[in-house]
């Protein structure tokens, strides 16, 4: 008799924001210097979109 397993998915955290989801953007001004501010802003993860795991080529 085979057993069977139970496969869980493998999650692995996000490199990009360590798993948080979300990432510090540095906030920056005007159009042509892109002048970087001392302020940053939460701004969703791109890489994971938020989720903090890293995107899998699953599918
Ligand atoms: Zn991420």
């Amino acid at each position: 008799m085979a057993t069977r397993k139970n496969t869980k998915p493998k999650s692995v955290p996000c490199s990009d924001c360590d798993g948080k989801g979300e990432i510090a953007e540095t906030v920056r001004v005007g159009a042509r210097k892109g002048r970087a501010t001392d302020n940053q802003q939460a701004a969703l993860c791109l890489t994971c979109w938020g989720t903090g795991n890293a995107p899998t080529d699953g599918e």
